[in-house]
């Protein structure tokens, strides 16, 4: 279709034989995981340990926890390929029986993600303990631990600490709040990496629930206001030696993906039967190119027009 670049041949000097982008995959389950692996994802960008948790009445022991991370990871280790796991992101919409948490009305912006720790004492440092009795189980593993909803810089240096002091090594952040993106320049320098996370950023940039279908349109990641965003977090980004990823959505959409990369993105973790499709458009595209796009995408005034402008060029 006139929506798809011209494909079948790997150009030499395309964003993916330069290895300019790495393309991972978000896993919420064991099978997620192999299916990660068949898809020939170059690692996982997003482990959503809800999973773990969700559906228990009690807490998973560290044991537990650790057996579990263990079989997710180990498949991985071989290669050397990143596992980035993200700490548990539950609130009171998915409320877990043995966090006590009181009925909020609007959940999106209550005790959730990060916001948890002061709720329920011995929670994330029991799952930072047993991620780092993984990693020193499973050698040669490259582990890399990042924090969901964080909002500010006082609750970085926290979740870095803490991270820390149970013997982690690479850790980073999920930018999802507009506040902590529009602070990146001075939050990039704390941390190793950072990720996108497309869902939450634009239900929070545009003040619409990102379950509610009725005003989807507003949530469409090709907002240019959003692309502008992006792009502002991938150069900060460059600027301090952080490589930003995005780890919503928007990853899947293969030629927002590459708009992504012409930002400046440096990875791309998406649902892992997304990646043939985003990995053949990414084959058949150059750096320069992706940058034209990137640069047309953000000049247009919606996210309709920055859609079709690009779709045109390709
Ligand atoms: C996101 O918010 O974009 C994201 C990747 O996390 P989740 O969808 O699990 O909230
Ligand atoms: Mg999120």
């Amino acid at each position: 279709s006139a929506h798809r670049p011209t494909v079948g041949h790997r150009s030499p000097r395309s964003v993916l034989a330069t290895k300019a982008v790495q393309l991972l995959a978000n896993v919420g389950s064991l099978a997620d995981a192999q299916e990660a692996r068949s898809q020939g994802a170059e690692g996982i960008g997003l482990v959503r340990t809800e999973f773990l948790f969700e559906g228990r009445e009690l807490e998973p022991s560290v044991d537990e926890q650790v057996s579990t991370y263990r079989s997710l990871i180990e498949p991985f280790c071989e290669t050397g390929q990143p596992v980035t796991v993200r700490t548990l992101d539950v609130g009171s919409d998915k409320p877990l029986p043995f966090v006590n948490l009181s009925r909020e009305d609007n959940p999106a912006l209550g005790v959730r993600g990060i916001r948890l720790v002061n709720q329920v004492p011995g929670l994330l440092e029991r799952q930072l303990e047993a991620l780092a009795r993984t990693r020193a189980l499973v050698g040669g593993v490259d582990l890399r631990v990042m924090a969901p909803m964080i909002s500010s810089i006082g609750e970085v240096n926290s979740f870095v600490e803490m991270a820390r002091s149970a013997g982690l090594g690479s850790l980073g952040i999920m930018i999802e709040v507009p506040a902590l993106a529009l602070d990146f320049r001075r939050v990039a320098p704390l941390v190793d990496f950072a990720s996108i996370g497309t869902n939450d950023l634009m239900q929070y940039l545009m003040g619409v629930d990102r379950n509610a279908s009725m005003l989807g349109e507003l949530l469409d990641p090709w907002s240019p206001v959003a692309l502008r965003l992006i792009g502002a977090l991938a150069r900060e980004g460059a600027r301090a030696k952080v490589a930003v990823s995005v780890c919503g959505e928007a990853a899947s959409d293969p030629l927002l993906a590459i708009v992504l990369v012409g930002l400046g993105i440096t990875s791309l973790s998406m649902t892992p039967v997304a990646l043939a499709q985003v990995r053949e458009v990414l084959d058949a595209v150059s750096m320069t190119r992706a940058r034209r796009l990137a640069q047309l995408a953000i000049r247009q005034l919606d996210s309709t027009a920055a859609r079709h402008v690009v779709g045109e060029a390709i």
